[in-house]
């Protein structure tokens, strides 16, 4: 008798664990064996109902003799081929057990898109399997046949004549494109057929291949392999190195905007791909356009598989089918592309690995670097981390770890330089009389740049639903005397608060450092400033109302294909401003953008965010790295009422090393990553006071688990709110843990959270090396 573990996919807020189920002998099919049946979702009873698992692991005898063998049950029947191998497996185990999550929700991760078979109670008490309703589709092509020349059609047989005229005019064709230009043909296919003038042939189509804006397979243009430049070279040289080790080491490719770093991850792809092994290339979502896998695509043909989440269900199923069927050498895709059926990768490529959205905000909260590197290490596979603003992180790493490698180009490709940045001081202007957001210099360059048809992108940074206090005289801004972040504003009560200690302060009525009652409450909609900013080109000499604004933030790219089409619309226009939210500083290549602004390159400082002077380096440098692209030089003008923070300055200069080193020490001193390892534990729901008892005695709780283990060197802080203390009538806590940085926080917590009754109304989730804590 066989046995398999099974997850069941049943929806629970506990960490649910895998069953121990019988496989009835005929399951077993043919020459595959029981070891086929790990990936396939199962039917199994379960208490008085059915549900649907996946098999997790098979085993030739009872895995745990504490069990009855005779009260096992048997498996009822198979559902699906494999969704995943063994190493799918493990790595869904070790994501539950590392980031402290449902292992069914981990599980899920390498299901198709389109669902999973489900089990449905039906109103009469009984209950029926449910397929997903997508799956592929299968197309009926048209095809000379073996009489094709010979046939002679009846006389009056119009239709017949018609098929056969479009097969000689142009070859195959799908049946229903001739259905849909000559009417009812069923029985003229049949006749045909029959006759051996053609043959129907049944053919994979691959949905979303068709159209232009998926990058289609049949519009891509080939590309020559540049020269590399000597960086190019050594970098892709050290990838090649760590490919060949087969040890899962990493390279961090430090890149400035427009070094070329696509062209090296290419060519690291190629080497792979020559040595029979295939690559996945992460890029976050946003900049996955049609663009960024043409480039691929030019490279390396149709064994390109792209997955992210703009595609339809059915489009990303027949990529993910396409994977699996082995075809697809190379997938580039979103974080979630981690997870498709790609076998026997010998290269993962993380671009712009700094990014925030490479972490999943949902359970099971994993970052994708993270995983990326466990993956290669098991497989022996080499991983790229590119970017022009490693995370610190990274950077921290390759001087500490012997498998972490660092290689930079400090040069664009183009031999351009980057653009000069200039720092406008707001605190300044505002004392010389100026009300509005747009300063002197930057109108100036608007007025100038605009006005000889060039381009300007202007940035709104709107991270930070977070608001707060700030002097318009001095640009004070009151932080916590505890801890190094500011504090946020809370317009109930009027209070200011830090959200790391729990610290309150009233709001005063004056500065405290300079005496102004000119003290603002920060947090400006994109809206208001592009109202602002029409009446100030209309203003303009040279410059009024023909010139174009188009906005880009969550609003107006909410449809599908919205952001593509604004920066087509951006693209094609003469003059033009594209101002927009986070989502424009990178990725961007129009030649002619002369001009980059930030309007407040400081309110992400203010952040109550041990990462918010990072965040604040990164988006500037991204940002510049928009301008003066091709022949025209660029200008940035980054405003700010911070004009000495370090993050500020630095970033100007482009200087990470002075940034660096600032930032280390204050992150050492006060105790943050990579200087400690963090979890956060988040608590939510309806009732606020529920809410808080429960994370007071959650608090209790943990401080004795870690009590338990002194020589993890693991501390508790106090349950506070959370920055967002209430979020769609939800009230929200959490409790910070640190630990050392060498410590296996997951491994100290996860029993305990194993065990964890489920609270009736108060609900949990474990962030292990949490992105922010708001
Ligand atoms: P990054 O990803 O580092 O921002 P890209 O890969 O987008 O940079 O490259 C910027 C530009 O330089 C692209 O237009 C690319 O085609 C070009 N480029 C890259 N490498 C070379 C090279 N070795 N010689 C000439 N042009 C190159
Ligand atoms: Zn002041
Ligand atoms: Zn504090």
């Amino acid at each position: 008798m066989k046995f398999a573990s099974v997850i069941l996919d049943i929806p629970t807020q506990s960490l649910e664990c895998a069953y121990t189920y019988a496989v009835p002998e005929e399951l077993i099919s043919g020459t595959e064996g029981v070891g086929a049946l790990v990936g396939c979702a199962v039917l199994a009873g379960f208490g008085h109902r059915r549900a649907v698992g996946f098999v997790m692991e098979v085993f030739d005898e009872l895995p745990d003799h504490t069990l009855d063998p005779a009260k096992i049950k048997p498996i009822e029947c198979v559902l699906s081929k494999p969704y995943f191998d063994a190493e799918g497996a493990a790595c869904a185990q070790w994501l539950a057990d590392h980031y402290i999550a449902p292992l069914a929700s981990c599980v899920r991760l390498f299901t198709p898109p389109g669902g999973v078979p489900r089990v449905v109670k039906q109103r009469s008490g009984g209950w029926r399997l449910e397929e997903p309703a997508i799956g592929e589709v299968d197309d009926r092509w048209v095809v000379p046949g073996p009489a094709f020349f010979d046939f002679e059609p009846r006389k009056g047989a119009i239709k017949q004549v018609m098929v056969l005229e479009a097969l000689a005019a142009g070859g195959d064709v799908r049946a229903a494109e001739l259905a849909a230009e000559f009417g009812g043909i069923a029985s003229t296919l049949a006749a045909l057929e029959k006759k051996g003038a053609i043959t129907i042939e049944h053919r994979r189509r691959m949905r979303g291949m068709d159209t232009p804006a998926a990058g289609a397979s049949s519009e891509f243009v080939p590309t020559q392999k540049p020269t590399l430049t000597c960086g190019q070279a050594d970098a892709l040289a050290a990838i090649n190195e760590a490919a060949n080790r087969e040890s899962g080491e990493v390279v961090v490719v430090d890149g400035v905007t427009g070094s070329g770093k696509t062209e090296v991850y290419l060519q690291a792809i190629e080497h792979v791909l020559d040595q029979g092994k295939t690559a996945l290339v992460l890029v976050p979502e946003i900049s996955l356009t049609p663009q960024t896998v043409g480039r691929f695509r030019g490279r390396f043909g149709d064994t390109v598989a792209v997955m992210h989440s703009r595609m339809s269900a059915g489009e990303r199923y027949d990529q993910w089918d396409f994977i699996r069927s082995g075809q697809a050498r190379v997938v580039v895709g979103a974080r979630s592309a981690l997870f498709t059926p790609l076998a026997n990768v010998g290269l993962i490529v993380i671009d712009e690995e700094h990014e925030g959205s490479y972490k999943q905000d949902s359970a099971p909260r994993y970052h994708a670097r993270d995983v990326a590197i466990w993956m290669a290490k098991r497989r022996g596979a080499a991983v790229v981390l590119g970017s022009a603003t490693p995370a610190l992180e990274s950077l921290y790493a390759c001087q500490t770890r012997d498998d972490w490698h660092q290689v930079s180009l400090p040069e664009r490709a183009n031999k351009k330089p980057l653009p000069e940045i200039c720092v406008v001081d707001m605190a300044a202007e505002f004392g010389s009389g100026s009300r509005s957001m747009f300063s002197g210099a930057l109108t100036r360059a608007l007025a100038e740049e605009l006005s000889q048809g060039h381009k300007a992108v202007l940035l709104l940074n709107q991270r930070g639903f977070a608001k707060f206090l700030l002097c318009r005289d001095c640009g004070f801004v009151p932080t916590c005397p505890s801890c190094s972040t500011s504090l946020t504003y809370h317009e109930q009560g009027n209070y200011l608060t830090c959200h790391h200690c729990g610290y309150k302060t009233s709001v005063p009525a004056r500065c405290p450092e300079c005496g102004s009652p000119y003290l603002k409450k920060f947090g400006a909609g994109t809206q208001r400033v592009e109202a602002e900013l029409r009446a100030l080109l209309d203003s303009l000499a040279g410059v009024g109302p023909e010139v174009p604004i188009i906005r880009m933030d969550a609003d107006t790219t909410a449809a599908k294909g919205a952001h593509q089409r604004l920066l087509e619309e951006f693209g094609a226009a003469r003059a033009a401003v594209l101002l927009g939210t986070q989502m424009i500083a990178k990725g961007l290549d129009f030649e002619d953008v002369t001009v980059v602004g930030v309007i407040n390159a400081d309110t992400q400082l203010h952040l109550p965010d041990y990462r918010a002077n990072e965040r604040t380096f990164d988006l500037i440098e991204q940002v510049a790295g928009r301008a003066g692209r091709a022949d025209l030089d660029g200008r940035v003008f980054v405003q700010t009422y911070e004009a000495d923070a370090v993050a500020i300055r630095a970033a100007a200069t482009y200087d990470r090393d002075r940034f660096m080193a600032s930032e280390m020490t204050k992150r050492q001193m006060v105790g943050y990553p990579p200087f400690v390892r963090m979890a956060n534990v988040l608590l939510w729901g309806n009732s606020e006071r529920e809410v808080r008892e429960y994370a007071q005695a959650l608090q209790a709780e943990l401080e004795r688990v870690v009590a338990a283990s002194p020589e993890a060197r693991i501390s508790v802080l106090p349950a506070v709110p959370c920055v967002l203390a209430k979020l769609r009538n939800t009230y929200r806590y959490h409790i910070l843990v640190k630990a050392a940085p060498d410590v296996d926080i997951s491994a100290v917590l996860l029993p305990f959270f194993r065990q964890r009754k489920v609270h009736e109304s108060v609900n949990v989730a474990v962030d292990i090396d949490p992105e922010d804590l708001l």
